[in-house]
């Protein structure tokens, strides 16, 4: 018997069995895709953007507004030892504009690689098409009920149980279901009695109302995004944004939907106003607009002539 069982084989699942397998435990991963790590595929645009040199005051704020919550465990194991790791274990990194760190080979299917790779080397129990149906508790054991479908045999699914004194339950949000987080471990959690923090839409695109598809692929650098609440300026930020057929996307979209999102919930105004040239005070935006009208009259004036 495993002394830990760990419900999902995703960034975190992967991380949490290869962290307690390297302290000597015997652990089993229970994951219902036919492969860990799917949803890593898909980061980064294919190429899985690891982690970011930046010091931890100027990233904290990117991954979650009170960010002393998550300090504790940057600290014990930073970017840098995100960066030493993943070349530890034969995964060369490059840093890459805005240092962001990548992969070298910009393969983010090089990813799951490496930490299938460990697991096998550290004799982690891997169950991949292990799909956790329910979890209880009994006798200082966790047990989960698992449907294992048996791809040679067609669609025949068996039902398997696992028991563990320790379990973690690591299935990742809401987002992009098709990779297999669907929500599961939400109800795992509520059912032995864990109180589940509701979830709520983040990162995401961001859909105007009166949207012109025109627009869609259109890829805009050094913009500023201003994000207005019921009439009040909340946050202005720069950077590059995508106009996708989901809406606005891209680090400036998604760094807004958070608190967007929270105000739609709410049932408010929110409103976004962009800024093609934040670099520019409005005098030196009409003086370059009137000086390129002067240029283009003098060239259409030229034209004319010959
Ligand atoms: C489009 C996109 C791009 C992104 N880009 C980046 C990026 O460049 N850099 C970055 O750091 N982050 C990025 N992210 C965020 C990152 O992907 C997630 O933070 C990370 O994958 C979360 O890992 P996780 O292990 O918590 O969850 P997941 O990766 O969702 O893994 C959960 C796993 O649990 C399994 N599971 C669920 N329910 C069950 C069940 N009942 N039984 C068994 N298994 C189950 C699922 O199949 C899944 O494999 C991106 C996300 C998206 C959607």
């Amino acid at each position: 018997m495993s002394e830990i069982i760990v419900i999902g084989g995703g960034a975190a699942g992967m991380m949490a069995a290869i962290k307690a397998a390297e302290r000597g435990c015997k652990v089993t991963l229970l994951e219902r895709n036919e492969i860990c790590g799917k949803k890593i595929l898909i980061t980064g645009k294919g190429r899985c953007n690891l982690t970011n040199t930046k010091p931890w005051s100027e990233f904290s704020t990117h991954i979650h507004p009170s960010a002393n919550f998550l300090k504790p465990a940057f600290f014990n194991f930073s970017n840098t030892a995100t960066i030493e790791f993943f070349n530890s274990i034969g995964l060369p990194t490059s840093v890459e504009q805005g240092d962001r760190v990548f992969p070298l080979s910009m393969c983010a299917s090089d990813v799951p690689k490496v930490l299938v790779a460990l697991m096998q080397e550290l004799g982690v129990d891997i169950r991949c098409s292990s799909q956790v149906l329910n979890v209880s508790h009994s006798d200082a054991l966790f047990h989960c009920v698992c449907g294992k479908s048996d791809s040679l045999r067609g669609k025949r699914i068996d039902v398997v149980r696992y028991s563990a004194p320790v379990l973690i339950i690591a299935t990742g949000g809401l987002s992009y279901p098709g990779t297999g987080s669907t929500g599961d471990g939400y109800e795992f959690a509520r059912s032995l009695e864990h109180s589940v923090t509701e979830t709520f839409p983040s990162l995401t695109a961001l859909m105007p109302r009166a949207y012109d598809n025109d627009l869609v692929g259109i890829e805009l650098r050094n913009v500023g995004l201003s994000l207005f609440i019921d009439m009040d300026l909340i946050k202005i930020e720069d950077g590059e944004l995508t106009f996708t057929s989901n809406g606005i996307e891209g680090a400036l979209g998604f760094r807004l939907s958070r608190r967007a999102v929270q105000a739609l919930i709410k049932g408010q105004r929110v409103e976004l106003v962009l800024d093609l040239k934040p670099a520019l005070s409005l005098e030196k935006l009409r003086a370059r607009i009137s000086r390129d009208l002067k240029q283009m009259g003098a060239t259409a004036d030229n034209v004319g002539r010959n």
